[in-house]
């Protein structure tokens, strides 16, 4: 049997235990052998109070370090300009032709998926998966043009988001609990969000 593999594309802006605990769901409900993790790219402009491409990846290699089958890709950060999920499919086809992928989206991506560049392009290379996330109704999918075609998984729901943790880093409150402790640790050390 081929290599099944997951793609969990973010900013990462900061990785937390929202994204950890999808994928290890999405790991183990699909028999994935390996699920990467895919930092976009830098904007033209780092907006104010955000981290810049180096930094978002470096906490999600801390955040992964301890688990065998999590990994990073670089594939996107080293890539000139706006990345689509459409082409960093092809690259990473081209790049490891034994595996077969699973594109997984949180519910509010997956609710604007009919929206990307190409969702046909991608249905075509991937399968995809919507995982539920707490305050987006994953039963609107019947609705949308990918009806049918988008799997919908079911996570424990935990309700972080790296917005979330922004604000709170800014205000000087705590996000212990809410992300790794090597990934607070260096937010900390570096004086990330602080802007
Ligand atoms: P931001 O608030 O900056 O948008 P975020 O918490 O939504 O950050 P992203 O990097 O935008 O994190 O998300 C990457 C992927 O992880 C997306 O597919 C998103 O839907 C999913 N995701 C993020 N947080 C959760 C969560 N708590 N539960 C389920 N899915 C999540
Ligand atoms: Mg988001």
């Amino acid at each position: 049997m081929r290599a099944q593999w997951g793609i969990l594309g973010g900013t990462f802006d900061p990785i937390h235990f929202g994204h950890l605990a999808i994928a290890e769901e999405a790991r183990e409900r699909l028999g994935l052998a390996r699920v990467l993790f895919i930092p976009t790219g830098a904007p033209p402009h780092k907006p104010r109070g955000r981290a810049d491409a180096e930094d978002r990846r470096r906490m999600a290699e801390l955040a992964v370090a301890d688990n065998p089958a999590f990994a990073v890709s670089r594939l996107e950060i080293d890539r000139p300009g706006r990345s689509y999920t459409v082409e960093t499919l092809r690259a990473l086809r081209a790049q490891y032709p034994e595996a077969d992928f699973t594109l997984l989206l949180g519910a509010d991506m997956a609710l604007e998926f009919h929206r990307w560049r190409d969702p046909e392009g991608i249905l075509a290379q991937a399968t995809v998966a919507a995982i539920t996330r707490p305050g987006y109704d994953l039963s609107h999918l019947a609705a949308l043009p990918t009806a049918g075609r988008i799997t919908p998984l079911e996570a424990p729901g935990l309700l972080i988001s790296s917005t979330d943790l922004r604000a709170r880093v800014r205000e000087g409150r705590s996000i212990r609990y809410l992300v790794p402790a090597a990934v607070r640790e260096y937010i900390a050390a570096r004086a990330l969000y602080r802007a």
